[in-house]
């Protein structure tokens, strides 16, 4: 926020107030003040220059009813002797008229001429005609000052005899006005300078506290709480700077409360094993975690604001508002054609109280190896349905043809019997196999190991095929001379390699060698056998483990197999915490291999 200037502060426009309510305040008084003094000192001077007046009125009556002789001085004579006495700072000049309105005296001595002269003043005339005092004020053209002009009738018994003409200068009274308004205008500007000094140091008393709490706001919005805004006094301002630093208090524990939930939040998020995506009420992204962020391979940078409906690649089927309706979960395959990916993205929507809509939230759930599991037990049953209807479909041909009469044919029978016979054995074998396979999937069967001399036990095993081998093909022993002890099921493991064995030699050309090997490693001894047979296509070779998997499976039906032998084998070696896997060239020939765990030290102690 901008640093607030001067003249724009509140601390200038305190002063400003006050200045100007004091000068409003002075104006007031001073116009009435002024008015009033003027109406007042006006009045006083009319008021005695009235009473004079009449004084004069009256000595001037008498001399104008008294009775003159010869002797006795002319009444311009007495009236000039009256007028004489009749003199005041203030009074400029003061004429005599009879009731024929001839002057006959002036006080003016440069004026004395006049007298005799009739006058031609209005007010004069007035007076001497209504017998009433008339006044005005006029501005005398020769000096420029106010002069105040009263024409008074002289009467005796009610009849105007004649009337006295004043002319005083009421410009000192306005002359007075003008000094006590200069008063009361130095007075002002004195109440002015001192309200406006007063002003100043007044306001910071309100000021500072607001201007401490404007920068604890500041500071506030910048995230700092330490601050702590200063009570000078426990008026309304203090109790609002009290106020403030609670509400400071409430807001850091508030934030603290906040930023305590967000980290949870986002532990939460990070932790889970779950993808959560979470978007605003227009659908685009504004939170990620990282397993969502991993489970659709891309950067939190290029995701973020990003539309949800394009980043889960649903712009074709699904709009946003689809994705708020939807109550159920959405399968997003991401499968290309080696590998199968799957997710499963549940929507919640993020609703207030009164329907509004302010968001989603996705959770991503990477459903591929359920799929895949569900993908393999589909196939096993139909492997299992298919694998049993092939021999229950050639005895059934046999068992009909023998009811049909076949039975009777004393050379037929046999052989139709043989067949079915040996269907039912090849039923029976993957039965039992099948059997072993569930067993080993259900962990029921526990290993019942014993410590053996693997040499010796793979040299048992093939004599035993030695015997009954097709007399072609030649054995090749590459057998340690020492004994080697390791812990074994004998029983389980002699299944292994039975089925390695006679896999090697039904895959055997005619004149081929099967070559035995013992190879004796640090922590594992390693089985080999190695015939010089077909091989297995490289793209299967991992494929041979998987059950009912066959390479060409005519021809290994045909050869009594039940595609389930490798995948016991296997089941077998790895409960034995071994491992087993194939290496073949094409029409060269196939090495299949297991290792089994080995551990010198407890050898020794066996020994
Ligand atoms: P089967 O009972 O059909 O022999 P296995 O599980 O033992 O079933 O073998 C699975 C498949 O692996 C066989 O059908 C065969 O195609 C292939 N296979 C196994 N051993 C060999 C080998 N030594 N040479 C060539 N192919 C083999």
């Amino acid at each position: 926020m901008k640093k607030v200037g001067f003249f724009r502060s509140i601390h200038l426009k305190f002063v400003l107030i006050y200045v100007l309510l004091i000068l409003i305040a002075m104006q007031i008084i001073g116009v009435y003040f002024v008015q009033q003094l003027e109406d007042t000192l006006v009045t006083n001077f009319k008021t005695s220059l009235h009473q004079r007046v009449n004084l004069l009125a009256y000595s001037l009556k008498e001399e104008m009813i008294k009775e003159r002789d010869e002797e006795s001085p002319s009444l311009e004579e007495d009236v000039r002797k009256l007028l004489k006495d009749f003199k005041a700072a203030d009074i400029s000049e003061v004429r005599v008229v009879d009731s024929r309105s001839r002057i006959i005296g002036t006080s003016s001595q440069n004026k004395q001429d006049i007298i005799g002269q009739r006058t031609t003043e209005i007010l004069v005339k007035r007076a001497l005609a209504v017998g009433q005092d008339y006044d005005r004020v006029f501005i005398d053209p020769n000096t420029g000052h106010r002069i105040w002009v009263l024409s008074s009738p002289i009467k005796s018994n009610k009849e105007v005899i004649g009337s006295i003409y004043l002319i005083a200068k009421i410009e000192t009274v306005f002359e007075q006005m003008k000094v006590v308004n200069s008063i009361l205008a130095s007075g002002t500007a004195i109440a002015l300078v001192i309200t406006a000094i007063l002003g100043v140091l007044l306001a910071q008393t309100i000021t500072r506290p607001i201007s401490d709490m404007r920068k604890q706001a500041l500071a506030m919005s910048k995230g700092n709480f330490s601050r702590k805004v200063k009570v000078y006094g426990y008026d309304e301002i203090g109790q609002l700077a009290q106020t403030f630093n609670n509400l400071t208090k409430k807001l850091q524990e508030a934030q603290a409360t906040t930023e305590g939930e967000r980290r949870k939040l986002s532990s939460v998020l990070s932790y889970m094993t779950d993808g959560v995506i979470a978007t605003d009420r227009k659908g685009r992204v504004i939170l990620i975690n990282e397993p969502a962020l991993e489970m659709l391979n891309v950067s939190r940078e290029t995701v973020l604001s990003k539309p949800l409906i394009e980043l889960l690649g649903l712009s074709e089927d699904y709009t946003f508002e689809d994705l708020i309706q939807e109550q159920d979960s959405v399968i997003l395959d991401y499968s290309t054609n080696n590998e199968p990916y799957i997710l499963r993205a549940n929507c919640s929507v993020i609703q207030k109280e009164t329907g509004f809509v302010n968001g989603l939230i996705t959770v991503l759930h990477d459903i591929t190896e359920q799929e895949k599991i569900e993908m393999e037990r589909r196939e096993f049953v139909a492997n299992v349905s298919h694998e049993l209807r092939t021999p229950l479909t050639t005895m059934r041909s046999y068992l009909d043809a023998l009811a049909d009469g076949a039975w009777k044919d004393q050379e037929i029978a046999p052989k139709f019997l043989e067949v079915t016979q040996n269907e039912t054995e090849r039923m029976i074998r993957l039965v039992n196999d099948l059997l072993k396979l569930s067993k080993m999937d259900s962990k029921d069967e526990a290993l019942t190991t014993s410590w053996i001399d693997i040499v010796s036990f793979f040299n048992r095993i093939i004599d035993r095929f030695e015997l009954t081998k097709n007399e072609t093909i030649t054995f090749k022993r590459l057998l340690p001379k020492h004994s080697i002890v390791i812990e074994i099921d004998e029983d389980k493991m002699t299944q292994v390699v039975d089925n390695i064995i006679s896999n090697a030699l039904k895959y055997s050309p005619e004149g081929g060698q099967v070559t035995f090997r013992i190879i004796e490693q640090e922590e594992q001894i390693v089985l080999c056998v190695t015939d010089q047979g077909v091989g297995i296509p490289k793209e299967n070779i991992n494929k041979i483990f998987d059950r009912f998997y066959r390479v060409d499976k005519a021809r290994t039906r045909k050869l009594g197999g039940t595609g389930l032998g490798l995948a016991i084998a296997k089941e077998m070696v790895l409960a034995h915490g071994g491992d087993i896997w194939a290496t073949s060239k094409e029409g060269r020939g196939t090495t299949i291999s297991l290792s089994l765990p080995y551990d010198r030290s407890k050898e020794d102690d066996w020994s």
